[in-house]
């Protein structure tokens, strides 16, 4: 099991945690619960965790990705992507969500219109699949080989240029910051 899908496992089990977590989250009108943590450049939130981490430095979780584990019991694979069927990107009610791939997601966000808000319109990737590959090479140790069979649609190249900051720099200065 990899390091973060072992943290992530310990975090659900801590009842402490969880109840802090969702402290955080707060209902709208619609149903939609709101993150009131942290929130990245995407608009996606996110939670640094230092407790249960093997790391001193801790390590950085997407908050709709751990809601969804908390409210399912499941663990996404990286591949699986969380698409947010309310478009609020800060929801994490898994009511509002639904599991797709990387194609999935473009059509989304070509649907909901959401691409022009993207970096760069011509990418195929979105902000929060670059933060994922930063995540998985630098946080739990995955090789470019293990990256690209993690993500097959993604090419090597786009890979190797978003770890050395190549591409997306700024996604790749903020997550070095965070670290
Ligand atoms: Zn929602």
């Amino acid at each position: 099991m990899p390091d973060a899908e072992k943290h992530l496992e310990a975090l659900l089990n801590d009842d402490d945690w969880v109840e802090n977590f969702e402290s955080k989250l707060h209902e709208n009108e619609q149903g939609c619960l709101i993150w009131h943590g942290s929130v990245d450049r995407a608009g996606y939130g996110r939670i640094h965790v230092k407790k249960h981490c093997e790391r001193p430095t801790g390590r950085n979780f997407f908050a709709h990705r751990v809601a969804y584990s908390i409210q399912t019991g499941e663990i996404l694979e990286p591949k699986e992507l969380i698409l947010h069927q309310c478009h609020i990107r800060l929801c994490c009610n898994s009511d509002c969500f639904e599991i797709g791939d990387h194609y999935d997601n473009m059509d989304d966000l070509h649907e909901s219109g959401r691409i022009a808000g993207e970096r760069n319109p011509k990418s195929k990737l979105s902000e929060d699949e670059v933060w994922l590959i930063l995540e998985l090479y630098y946080d739990d140790g995955y090789t470019v080989t293990q990256l690209i069979d993690k993500l097959p649609n993604v090419k090597r190249g786009t890979i190797t240029d978003i770890i050395y900051g190549r591409t997306w720099r700024d996604i790749y200065e903020e997550f070095q910051e965070t670290e």
